[in-house]
């Protein structure tokens, strides 16, 4: 893969657009050794196996390496929501489209998603997490934009990025692109 790509007609209004490349494979795998240890660490005394939900769709790609790079005792389940259709920016509202199977009360939680930008998604799941009586719920995200308000902390973050759209390693354009090993702007 080049470091430059331009979009086909496939894209529509982002054809002939130009993809630059903002975080390399290599980077990203750096990174995320890194998180899988501090959360091996963080949570490899705590006495029962964590729970990893990953956030669908955006999130498989590293939901599998992170996962990988952690060397605890885990179980996995997923959560689907939207919130920007086939859209750059936030429609402004959350939608759940599919829960999570596991019974979450009284274990040790943490929420995997890709990116975080305006917040509400986080918020969103917070607040649906939290009235589940875990007995602790943290959350991760690859990428966390520069202006994102939100009004908690994450707990752990791969890469704050300046306001752009990105893509590759899971995110898409118009569910286009996910399979891209590096993550891109949109120029
Ligand atoms: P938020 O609710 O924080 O505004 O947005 C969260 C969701 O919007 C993310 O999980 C992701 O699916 C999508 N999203 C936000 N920013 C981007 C971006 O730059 N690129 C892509 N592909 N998706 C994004």
């Amino acid at each position: 893969m080049s470091e430059k790509l331009v979009l086909n007609e496939n894209f529509g209004k982002h054809s002939g657009k130009t993809l630059k490349m903002l975080i390399s494979e290599k980077r990203i795998k750096a990174r995320i050794k890194e998180l899988g240890s501090q959360i091996s660490n963080n949570y490899r005394d705590v006495g029962s196996p964590l729970i990893v939900i990953g956030i669908l769709n955006g999130s498989f790609i590293f939901m599998s390496d992170l996962v990988r790079d952690i060397n605890i005792d885990l179980e996995v389940d997923f959560m689907r929501i939207a919130s920007y259709g086939n859209a750059t920016s936030s429609s402004g509202t959350v939608r759940m489209i599919k829960d999570i199977n596991a019974d979450i009360t009284n274990r040790h939680v943490l929420v995997v998603e890709d990116i975080v930008d305006t917040g509400l998604s986080m918020n969103f799941l917070k607040n649906r997490l939290e009235q589940a009586s875990t007995k602790s719920l943290e959350f991760a995200a690859l990428i966390m934009k520069e202006n994102t308000k939100i009004d908690f902390d994450m707990d752990y973050v791969g890469f704050e990025i300046p306001d752009k759209y990105v893509v590759g390693y899971g995110l898409d354009l118009a569910q286009k692109l996910r399979n891209l090993k590096s993550i891109y702007y949109l120029e």
